[in-house]
Protein backbone atom coordinates (compact mmCIF):
# COMPACT_ATOMS: atom_id res chain seq x y z
CA UNK A 1 0.00 0.00 0.00
CA UNK A 2 2.75 3.03 0.91
CA UNK A 3 4.64 1.46 -1.96
CA UNK A 4 2.87 3.47 -4.52
CA UNK A 5 3.38 6.37 -2.49
CA UNK A 6 6.31 6.08 -1.90
CA UNK A 7 6.94 6.08 -5.40
CA UNK A 8 4.76 8.92 -5.84
CA UNK A 9 6.70 11.06 -2.62
CA UNK A 10 10.05 10.00 -4.42
CA UNK A 11 9.01 11.63 -7.79
CA UNK A 12 7.96 15.03 -6.20
CA UNK A 13 10.92 15.30 -3.93
CA UNK A 14 12.43 18.25 -5.19
CA UNK A 15 9.16 19.96 -4.51
CA UNK A 16 8.93 18.52 -1.07
CA UNK A 17 12.02 19.50 -0.05
CA UNK A 18 11.56 22.90 -1.08
CA UNK A 19 8.29 22.76 0.50
CA UNK A 20 10.39 21.98 3.88
CA UNK A 21 13.11 24.35 3.56
CA UNK A 22 10.63 26.72 2.90
CA UNK A 23 8.90 25.76 6.22
CA UNK A 24 12.66 25.88 8.21
CA UNK A 25 13.44 28.99 6.96
CA UNK A 26 11.04 30.63 8.81
CA UNK A 27 11.03 28.54 11.75
CA UNK A 28 13.52 25.59 12.07
CA UNK A 29 12.96 22.42 13.10
CA UNK A 30 12.08 21.80 17.17
CA UNK A 31 15.95 20.39 18.07
CA UNK A 32 16.85 22.96 15.82
CA UNK A 33 16.12 26.50 16.60
CA UNK A 34 17.86 29.37 17.21
CA UNK A 35 17.51 31.26 20.34
CA UNK A 36 15.18 33.64 19.52
CA UNK A 37 12.23 31.40 17.86
CA UNK A 38 9.51 29.87 19.56
CA UNK A 39 6.45 28.20 17.88
CA UNK A 40 2.76 27.09 19.42
CA UNK A 41 0.66 25.15 19.05
CA UNK A 42 -3.14 25.97 19.80
CA UNK A 43 -5.61 23.54 19.39
CA UNK A 44 -7.80 25.32 21.34
CA UNK A 45 -7.64 28.58 19.45
CA UNK A 46 -6.85 26.52 16.39
CA UNK A 47 -3.75 28.62 15.26
CA UNK A 48 -0.19 27.83 14.70
CA UNK A 49 2.20 30.67 15.52
CA UNK A 50 6.10 31.44 15.04
CA UNK A 51 7.70 34.09 17.20
CA UNK A 52 10.96 35.42 16.96
CA UNK A 53 12.11 37.39 20.40
CA UNK A 54 8.56 36.88 21.50
CA UNK A 55 7.21 38.74 18.60
CA UNK A 56 4.49 36.97 16.36
CA UNK A 57 6.22 36.80 13.43
CA UNK A 58 4.22 34.51 11.47
CA UNK A 59 0.79 32.64 12.11
CA UNK A 60 -0.99 29.74 10.45
CA UNK A 61 -4.56 28.16 11.01
CA UNK A 62 -3.91 24.61 12.26
CA UNK A 63 -4.40 21.33 10.81
CA UNK A 64 -2.71 18.10 11.17
CA UNK A 65 -1.89 15.56 9.21
CA UNK A 66 -1.00 13.03 11.52
CA UNK A 67 1.11 11.82 14.24
CA UNK A 68 4.34 9.57 14.84
CA UNK A 69 4.89 7.78 18.10
CA UNK A 70 8.69 7.33 18.51
CA UNK A 71 8.55 4.61 20.94
CA UNK A 72 5.95 3.14 19.08
CA UNK A 73 7.21 3.91 15.79
CA UNK A 74 3.20 4.06 14.29
CA UNK A 75 1.69 6.56 12.46
CA UNK A 76 -1.37 7.66 13.56
CA UNK A 77 -4.32 9.58 11.18
CA UNK A 78 -6.05 12.28 13.45
CA UNK A 79 -9.18 10.93 13.38
CA UNK A 80 -7.99 7.83 14.98
CA UNK A 81 -6.19 9.71 17.97
CA UNK A 82 -8.44 11.50 21.05
CA UNK A 83 -6.55 13.53 22.05
CA UNK A 84 -6.73 15.93 18.56
CA UNK A 85 -9.86 17.81 18.56
CA UNK A 86 -11.76 17.76 15.30
CA UNK A 87 -11.65 21.49 14.00
CA UNK A 88 -8.19 20.33 14.01
CA UNK A 89 -8.50 17.96 10.98
CA UNK A 90 -11.89 18.60 9.14
CA UNK A 91 -10.65 20.83 6.50
CA UNK A 92 -7.56 18.63 5.56
CA UNK A 93 -9.34 15.25 6.08
CA UNK A 94 -11.67 16.77 3.39
CA UNK A 95 -9.29 17.70 1.13
CA UNK A 96 -7.20 14.36 1.74
CA UNK A 97 -10.40 12.41 0.80
CA UNK A 98 -10.40 13.61 -2.46
CA UNK A 99 -6.89 12.55 -3.68
CA UNK A 100 -7.47 9.08 -5.00
CA UNK A 101 -3.63 7.83 -4.03
CA UNK A 102 -4.80 8.03 -0.53
CA UNK A 103 -8.08 6.03 -0.71
CA UNK A 104 -7.21 2.93 0.50
CA UNK A 105 -5.10 3.95 3.53
CA UNK A 106 -6.99 6.77 5.45
CA UNK A 107 -8.88 4.12 6.80
CA UNK A 108 -6.31 2.15 8.43
CA UNK A 109 -5.79 2.87 12.17
CA UNK A 110 -1.88 2.57 12.53
CA UNK A 111 0.51 2.34 10.09
CA UNK A 112 4.22 0.97 10.54
CA UNK A 113 6.41 -0.90 8.56
CA UNK A 114 8.19 2.77 7.62
CA UNK A 115 10.17 5.50 9.37
CA UNK A 116 9.63 9.12 10.54
CA UNK A 117 11.70 10.23 7.79
CA UNK A 118 9.16 8.80 5.03
CA UNK A 119 6.21 10.01 6.87
CA UNK A 120 7.55 13.43 7.06
CA UNK A 121 7.91 13.37 3.17
CA UNK A 122 4.48 11.75 2.83
CA UNK A 123 2.57 14.52 4.85
CA UNK A 124 4.42 17.36 3.43
CA UNK A 125 3.61 15.41 -0.44
CA UNK A 126 0.08 15.39 1.39
CA UNK A 127 0.39 18.95 2.31
CA UNK A 128 1.29 20.01 -1.29
CA UNK A 129 -1.61 17.93 -2.75
CA UNK A 130 -3.64 20.08 -0.16
CA UNK A 131 -2.88 23.51 -1.27
CA UNK A 132 -0.63 24.18 2.30
CA UNK A 133 2.84 25.51 2.09
CA UNK A 134 4.34 22.10 3.86
CA UNK A 135 4.72 20.57 6.98
CA UNK A 136 5.88 21.79 10.43
CA UNK A 137 6.62 18.76 12.44
CA UNK A 138 6.55 20.10 15.83
CA UNK A 139 7.25 18.00 18.88
CA UNK A 140 4.88 17.30 21.60
CA UNK A 141 6.70 15.53 25.19
CA UNK A 142 9.81 14.67 23.01
CA UNK A 143 7.90 11.31 21.97
CA UNK A 144 5.71 12.56 19.35
CA UNK A 145 5.94 14.37 16.39
CA UNK A 146 2.47 16.27 15.13
CA UNK A 147 2.89 16.86 11.29
CA UNK A 148 1.19 20.24 11.05
CA UNK A 149 -0.15 21.58 7.62
CA UNK A 150 0.91 25.23 7.45
CA UNK A 151 0.24 28.28 5.63
CA UNK A 152 2.38 30.88 7.25
CA UNK A 153 1.65 33.82 7.04
CA UNK A 154 3.77 36.86 7.47
CA UNK A 155 2.39 38.83 10.92
CA UNK A 156 5.36 40.96 12.00
CA UNK A 157 8.46 39.76 10.77
CA UNK A 158 11.92 40.83 10.69
CA UNK A 159 13.44 40.10 7.37
CA UNK A 160 16.22 37.30 8.12
CA UNK A 161 17.24 37.20 4.45
CA UNK A 162 17.99 33.82 2.58
CA UNK A 163 18.34 30.21 3.92
CA UNK A 164 21.67 27.97 3.55
CA UNK A 165 19.93 24.85 2.59
CA UNK A 166 22.38 22.80 4.22
CA UNK A 167 22.49 24.08 7.48
CA UNK A 168 19.35 26.39 7.80
CA UNK A 169 21.42 29.65 9.23
CA UNK A 170 20.37 33.04 7.52
CA UNK A 171 22.44 35.10 5.63
CA UNK A 172 23.25 37.33 7.90
CA UNK A 173 24.82 35.11 10.35
CA UNK A 174 27.49 34.08 8.22
CA UNK A 175 30.91 35.63 6.35
CA UNK A 176 29.47 35.63 2.75
CA UNK A 177 26.35 33.98 0.98
CA UNK A 178 26.87 32.40 -2.20
CA UNK A 179 22.36 32.63 -3.26
CA UNK A 180 20.28 29.89 -5.34
CA UNK A 181 17.59 31.64 -5.18
CA UNK A 182 15.23 34.53 -3.66
CA UNK A 183 15.63 32.70 -0.80
CA UNK A 184 17.86 29.94 -0.51
CA UNK A 185 21.73 29.27 -0.83
CA UNK A 186 24.27 28.03 0.71
CA UNK A 187 26.66 29.73 3.75
CA UNK A 188 30.51 30.39 4.30
CA UNK A 189 30.69 27.64 7.01
CA UNK A 190 28.78 24.96 4.86
CA UNK A 191 31.14 25.74 1.47
CA UNK A 192 34.59 25.66 3.96
CA UNK A 193 33.09 22.62 5.68
CA UNK A 194 32.24 20.68 2.26
CA UNK A 195 35.74 21.84 1.05
CA UNK A 196 37.51 20.10 3.86
CA UNK A 197 35.27 16.95 2.71
CA UNK A 198 36.00 16.87 -0.52
CA UNK A 199 39.80 17.63 0.26
CA UNK A 200 42.17 15.22 -1.27
CA UNK A 201 44.40 13.10 0.46
CA UNK A 202 47.94 14.55 0.56
CA UNK A 203 49.52 11.01 -0.94
CA UNK A 204 47.06 11.01 -3.76
CA UNK A 205 49.10 13.38 -5.25
CA UNK A 206 45.45 15.19 -7.27
CA UNK A 207 44.73 19.34 -6.36
CA UNK A 208 41.26 19.99 -4.76
CA UNK A 209 40.59 21.34 -8.62
CA UNK A 210 41.52 18.14 -9.92
CA UNK A 211 39.72 16.20 -7.23
CA UNK A 212 36.07 17.93 -8.11
CA UNK A 213 36.45 18.00 -12.10
CA UNK A 214 37.16 14.21 -11.63
CA UNK A 215 33.75 14.01 -9.31
CA UNK A 216 31.91 16.02 -11.90
CA UNK A 217 32.73 13.32 -14.81
CA UNK A 218 31.72 10.33 -12.28
CA UNK A 219 27.89 9.16 -12.06
CA UNK A 220 29.42 8.23 -8.01
CA UNK A 221 26.27 7.56 -6.24
CA UNK A 222 24.11 8.90 -8.92
CA UNK A 223 20.62 8.06 -9.17
CA UNK A 224 21.16 9.45 -5.34
CA UNK A 225 17.72 9.39 -3.50
CA UNK A 226 19.04 12.67 -2.44
CA UNK A 227 18.67 15.67 -4.31
CA UNK A 228 20.86 19.16 -5.00
CA UNK A 229 18.50 21.68 -3.40
CA UNK A 230 21.17 24.39 -4.68
CA UNK A 231 20.42 23.34 -8.54
CA UNK A 232 17.05 22.02 -7.75
CA UNK A 233 17.29 18.77 -9.38
CA UNK A 234 15.85 15.64 -8.02
CA UNK A 235 18.46 13.22 -9.52
CA UNK A 236 21.54 14.59 -10.59
CA UNK A 237 23.72 12.75 -12.60
CA UNK A 238 26.61 13.32 -10.51
CA UNK A 239 27.58 12.52 -7.06
CA UNK A 240 25.87 14.16 -4.36
CA UNK A 241 27.40 15.27 -0.66
CA UNK A 242 24.70 14.80 1.69
CA UNK A 243 23.43 17.42 4.73
CA UNK A 244 20.73 16.84 7.11
CA UNK A 245 18.29 18.28 4.91
CA UNK A 246 19.46 18.31 1.49
CA UNK A 247 22.59 17.65 -0.49
CA UNK A 248 24.39 19.49 -2.76
CA UNK A 249 25.54 17.96 -6.20
CA UNK A 250 29.52 17.99 -7.32
CA UNK A 251 28.08 20.78 -10.28
CA UNK A 252 27.25 22.95 -7.66
CA UNK A 253 30.36 22.24 -5.74
CA UNK A 254 32.29 23.07 -8.57
CA UNK A 255 30.95 26.68 -8.60
CA UNK A 256 31.12 27.31 -5.12
CA UNK A 257 34.65 25.98 -4.95
CA UNK A 258 35.33 28.88 -7.45
CA UNK A 259 33.81 31.24 -5.27
CA UNK A 260 35.52 29.82 -1.98
CA UNK A 261 38.62 30.24 -3.75
CA UNK A 262 38.10 33.81 -4.56
CA UNK A 263 36.97 34.80 -1.20
CA UNK A 264 40.11 32.93 0.13
CA UNK A 265 42.26 35.06 -1.59
CA UNK A 266 41.26 38.73 -1.36
ZN1 LIG B 1 25.15 26.59 5.98
ZN1 LIG C 1 23.37 20.91 -7.69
Amino acid sequence: MLTTLRKLVEEDVVDINAAKLRIFSRINPPQNLLEDETYFVNQDAFEFLVKYADKVAYRSSLQIIGTWSHSHATFLWPWHNDSIAKKNYLEIQEKMSAIDELKDILGETKLTGEDDYFFFQLCNWIALKCGYQGVYPASYDDNVTVYLAVNLEPVDRDDRGRTCVMCMCKEYQTKYFVASSEEFGICSRCIENLMDVVAPDEAAGESLNEVIERKCKSTGNAPAIIPCQLCQTAKPDVEVIAGPYTGICFHCIKLVAGIHQEKSDT
